[in-house]
């Protein structure tokens, strides 16, 4: 056997054999003969051991360390040592990749008898004796390149585990760096609490929530001292000894933060200003201690600004901050050491508001309030229609003061309604002095929502004796969209009764162009900033032209608001707006002016020259 072997494999026979195999492939696969069998080209420099015995083999095998086998061909009779199945057994247990070859002449095992002991069947081969020269060089070729294939694709399999492995770590480094930089950026360096940002962040939290809370300012007095005398490795030393004292005396679950310099803020669950004020009693207490440092005896101390949100009530988180620095400097003007609590009186914008609120309320009674209304002209040929009443008061303390500012005010205290009511009593009024036009008249939120809006409308217009048809009552979108159930509703109740309906300052809310198809409406007010930004932005441009087909498409007329140029007046009359108004056509004017144009029907505008006009125009929207 060995012998034949010898015969087969050695490198006279391979070439001549090879040679043979070589002329064969050629005329089967071509010329070139890129896709022949491997045997002829690539044939192997065979490295062959010879083994008389099953255990020899087995010897060999577990002798080759690096060197390993690729093929054993193994005879199934070996007498008198031990048979084929149970050498390959053996051979299979130490060595799982090896291609093992049975060479048998009887059929003393079946196949896959042997396959169950030296298996995976797909390294298992049998070879019938007797066997051609062909047989055997095509085998142990193919089986050699197999192997190799094998290794190589083994070797590149552990590569790249080895590769997912070094990425799950650099993964994990990318986490753990990435927690490490989501701290770092919400805490502070010196004293590892959280930072601004992160106190910020909560603090917009509860402000959203339905608890009460406690917002304090806490304030080192005499740091800066502390600091110049003996310097800042000192003062570093107590801001973290002073932290670790609040983070220690602060209520429990407080959210202790430095929120920049010697300042730390503390939020805090309060049931009452009292509890609040007590809890910050003792944390100024504990922070009014002697301190050795650096082998210097430190007095330290601290004042708190403390401002009490009670739960339910609606306040932004700069206000907060705000009012709490009020309060603060307050406690630091007081004499320091000590704890003050936020009251409205240390808020100049609060002083504001309450003078206001005060002079509004008597702005009535002593005739303060004037109405001016502003001509809204029909797109063609400049006509007016309509004037929209605009209030103005000219209050004794602070001379003519915006409708910007006191509406808000008195609609926040309530104030509005007999404002309001003056103003449709006054705005109705005039109206009975113009030919044919209608009144606009603007409603704040709160008059709109106001229980039986309808009945005290109608019932004001029926006294005053005008028709329905000649108010149009102008509200935004924040009126109707808090509720738009109930919104649609008494819109459409108005809309019934013969009232106009003006969506005003559209496009600056939040309605969606789809949602405004519900509400009964007559017309749409394109916001002055669009109007205002058409020559130059090409985004209001276009807002500009969407609102005016959307209007056209559910028609309604669109007035354009605070149009100032004469580019403007072509630009909104080539898009199709059908009504203008603003300081190019007329500014506000008062009663007897408005009779006066009311009755020409025309407002003396400056004379509009085209050509240039139409140039801007193309230029908008090109
Ligand atoms: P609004 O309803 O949008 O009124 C238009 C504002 O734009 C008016 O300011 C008007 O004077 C101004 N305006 C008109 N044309 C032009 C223009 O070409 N250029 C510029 N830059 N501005 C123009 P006003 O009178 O100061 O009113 C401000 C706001 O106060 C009004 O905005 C309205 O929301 C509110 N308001 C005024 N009167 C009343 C009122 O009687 N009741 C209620 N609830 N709100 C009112
Ligand atoms: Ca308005
Ligand atoms: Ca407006």
């Amino acid at each position: 056997m060995h012998a034949s072997y010898r015969e087969c494999l050695a490198p006279s026979v391979l070439s001549n054999s090879g040679k043979a195999l070589n002329v064969m492939a050629r005329e089967l696969f071509g010329q070139d003969g890129t896709a022949a069998p491997a045997t002829a080209d690539e044939r192997f420099d065979f490295d062959i051991t010879y083994a008389s015995q099953g255990l020899e083999a087995i010897e060999q095998v577990s002798r080759a360390g690096e060197d390993r086998f690729a093929v054993a061909f193994i005879d199934v009779r070996m007498p008198p040592g031990i048979d084929g199945r149970e050498t390959a057994r053996q051979i299979r247990a130490l060595d799982p990749e090896i291609n093992i070859v049975i060479v048998t002449g009887f059929s003393d095992f079946s196949p896959l008898e042997i396959a169950r002991v030296a298996g995976p069947p797909d390294k298992i081969f049998y070879i019938a004796k007797p066997f051609e020269v062909e047989e055997i060089v095509q085998t142990a070729t193919a089986l050699c390149h197999r192997w190799q294939a094998d290794r190589a694709l083994a070797a590149t399999r552990a590569a790249l585990a080895a590769k997912i492995e070094e990425l799950e770590e650099q993964k994990l480094e990318l986490a753990m760096n990435e927690s490490k930089a989501v701290h770092i950026a919400n805490h502070d360096l010196l004293t590892d609490a959280p930072n601004r940002l992160a106190f910020l962040r909560s603090l917009a939290g509860l402000v959203r929530g339905e608890r009460g809370f406690a917002t304090a300012l806490i304030d080192l007095d005499r740091f800066k001292l502390v600091n110049d005398t003996f310097g800042h490795v000192a003062g570093d030393q107590l801001i973290r000894m002073m932290c670790a004292l609040i983070q220690q005396h602060g209520p429990d679950n407080a959210l202790v933060a430095r929120l920049g310099g010697d300042e730390f803020g503390v939020l805090f669950a309060a049931p009452s200003e009292d509890a609040a004020l007590m809890a910050c009693e003792r944390l100024v207490q504990a922070c009014s201690t002697n301190f050795r440092l650096f082998g210097h005896s430190v007095q330290s101390s601290a004042s708190i600004g403390l401002v009490v949100v009670e739960g339910g009530v609606r306040i932004d988180p700069i206000d907060v901050m705000r009012r709490a620095d009020l309060a603060l400097n307050e406690a630091k003007r007081r004499g320091r050491g000590i704890v003050r609590l936020f009251d409205e009186s240390m808020d100049e914008s609060i002083r504001f508001r309450r003078r206001i609120e005060g002079g509004l309320a008597n702005a009535i009674a002593n005739d303060e309030l004037r109405l001016v209304y502003q001509p809204i002209v029909e797109h063609g040929d400049l006509s007016v229609v309509a004037f929209e009443a605009l209030l103005r008061w000219h209050s004794p303390e602070y001379g003519m003061i915006s409708p910007d500012i006191f509406i808000p005010i008195a609609e926040e205290s309530n104030q509005i309604h007999d404002l309001g009511d003056w103003v449709l009593d006054t705005a109705l009024a005039t109206l009975r002095r113009w030919p044919e036009q209608y009144v606009s008249v603007n409603f704040s939120p709160r008059q709109f929502r106001r229980q039986n809006f309808v009945a005290h409308v109608v019932e004001r217009v029926q006294r005053a004796g005008v028709s329905p048809t000649r108010l149009q009552i102008e509200i935004t979108e924040t009126a109707i969209f808090d509720d738009a159930e109930r919104a649609a509703e008494t819109l459409y109740r108005l809309r019934q009764m013969g009232f106009r309906i003006a969506l005003d300052d559209f496009g600056t809310g939040y309605s969606s162009l789809y949602n405004i198809r519900k509400f009964a409406l007559d017309c749409l007010k394109i916001d002055k900033s669009f109007i205002d930004g058409m020559g130059r932005e090409r985004e209001s441009a276009a807002i500009v032209q969407s609102i005016i087909h959307l209007g056209r498409a559910l028609g309604l007329e669109v007035v354009a608001e605070g149009v100032e140029t004469p580019a403007q007046v072509q630009a909104l009359r080539i898009a199709g707006c059908s009504h203008l108004q603003g300081y190019h056509l007329s500014r506000p004017v008062d009663a007897d002016e408005s009779v006066e144009i009311a009755r020409q029907r025309h407002v003396v505008a400056k004379p509009v020259s085209m050509p240039m006009q139409i140039e801007v125009a193309t230029g908008t929207f090109a």
